[in-house]
């Protein structure tokens, strides 16, 4: 079957003139690309008939699927409708339920309807209503038969809960009979940390192809890299059943890289692998300002942090960190100590691949451990990344051989 095109057509002034976010193209396009349509193009127009013909003219003939946002509204700039009629050379009919619905609306709230609201129920010939349960601009599902093969328009308002909500109850019924595939739509993300996007990518070559069902999509934020599946059958037990081989191929490749799944964070999968364990944590924290315990301490971590980047001591070398967390533990009810060591920040260790600090993990009863790691990166993300690698070190090592005991 040939892939479904899709193009998102974003309307008005305020989008144009850079005053307002296009938020609605970006959340339908990931809806369309969920749903298996392949999105390949996005426009954007101001409230101009011509322009807006033209753009649609366009999207017609390149594109199966058509969703806007905007124009929907009574006012002199909402031209929508207009231009969906003129480039499908189509009049514009008064639909009167359509008349009825939106005078029970204004009538519901104890006001009168305007005249111009009266253009909201009028609709290219030929055209369905897009029902909108919430706001008077209902939505536009057009058909095109002029173009060289047939395309379908969906037109929703711009603002935004009107538009998801519409598009939930309506559209991605519609789309799916499109796409002819069943009505269930089930994600499973896959979180991993420890290489990069295009390493990991790198290592599932023929599953992070497009086009593939399950599809594999890759996204990576502040070092977290996110595979995340998406299949459609006709249940969620079918849609697990579609999955379950292409999980298994990935947690088999990627192994200790995947640290948790869905809405697992770092922090989060630790603390449950401490408490598993009845594992307590204290943190001396000489480099990366606390908030290593912090991001444990929010996620509800049994840990006591102390953050003393400013302290006389000086942390720089395995030897130094080992020492400091063993004494951290002697003085601490804790069964195990964490030690980070100090990091230098100036931009030009940083460029120069000058800027590793250390950290070490000392628990009772196991053999203490330690690591380097580079505090490298974009300014933007390099302090949270850093933690992360910490977070990381330490899950890694809770899951393997330094399991804590207790102080016998
Ligand atoms: P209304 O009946 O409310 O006038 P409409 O379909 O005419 O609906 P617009 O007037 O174009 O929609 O937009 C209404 C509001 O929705 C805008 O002021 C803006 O806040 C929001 N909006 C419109 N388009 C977008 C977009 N692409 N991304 C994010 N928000 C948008």
């Amino acid at each position: 079957m040939l892939p479904i095109i899709a193009e998102v057509i974003a309307i008005g002034d305020e989008l144009t003139t850079g005053y307002r976010l296009d938020t609605n193209s970006r959340w339908i396009s990931q809806q369309l690309c969920d749903l298996g349509i392949n999105v390949m193009y996005h426009s954007t127009v101001g409230d101009d008939l011509k322009a807006n013909v033209d753009v649609f003219a366009t999207a017609a003939e390149r594109a199966d699927v058509i969703v806007c946002t905007g124009g929907l509204g009574p006012t002199a700039d909402d031209l929508t409708r207009q231009a969906i009629a003129a480039m499908a050379g189509v009049e514009l009919l008064l639909f009167d339920d359509q008349l009825e619905h939106l005078e029970a609306f204004f009538a519901r709230r104890g006001r009168t309807m305007a005249p111009s609201n009266k253009i909201q129920a009028h609709f290219p010939a030929g055209a369905d209503v897009i029902p909108n349960p919430e706001g008077t601009a209902p939505g536009i599902e057009f058909k095109t038969t002029h173009t060289t093969t047939p395309a379908t328009i969906f037109a929703l308002p711009g603002v935004p809960a009107e538009m998801k909500q519409m598009f939930f109850a309506t559209v991605e019924k519609k789309l799916m009979t499109i796409t002819g595939v069943g009505s269930v739509i089930h994600h499973h993300v896959v979180r991993c940390f420890g290489s990069g996007e295009s390493h990991i990518e790198s290592l599932l070559p023929d599953l992070v192809k497009r086009g593939r069902d399950p599809l594999v999509g890759i996204t990576a934020s502040g070092g977290t890299i996110s595979l995340r599946l998406t299949t459609r059958a006709e249940s969620v037990e079918r849609c697990l059943e579609k999955m379950s081989d292409t999980q298994v191929t990935i947690e088999s490749i990627l192994g200790d890289l995947v640290f948790g799944f869905n809405d697992d964070l770092l922090e989060t999968v630790l603390v449950k692998q401490l408490n598993d364990a009845t594992a307590t944590l204290t943190i001396a924290d000489f480099g990366l300002h606390g908030d290593v315990a912090s991001m444990l301490l929010k996620a509800g971590g049994n840990v006591a942090g102390t953050a003393s980047d400013g302290a006389a001591d000086k942390l720089t070398n395995q030897e130094q960190v080992i020492a400091k967390a063993q004494s951290v533990l002697s003085e601490s009810e804790a069964n195990c100590a964490l030690v980070i060591g100090n990091v230098n920040r100036s931009e030009d260790a940083i460029k120069n691949g000058k800027s590793q600090f250390w950290v070490a993990l000392v628990c009772d009863g196991v053999e203490p451990v330690s690591e380097s790691f580079s505090f490298c990166g974009h300014s933007a993300t390099r302090q949270v990344i850093a933690c992360k690698r910490v977070l990381n070190f330490l899950r890694l090592q809770q899951r393997g051989r330094n399991r804590p005991q207790s102080r016998a």
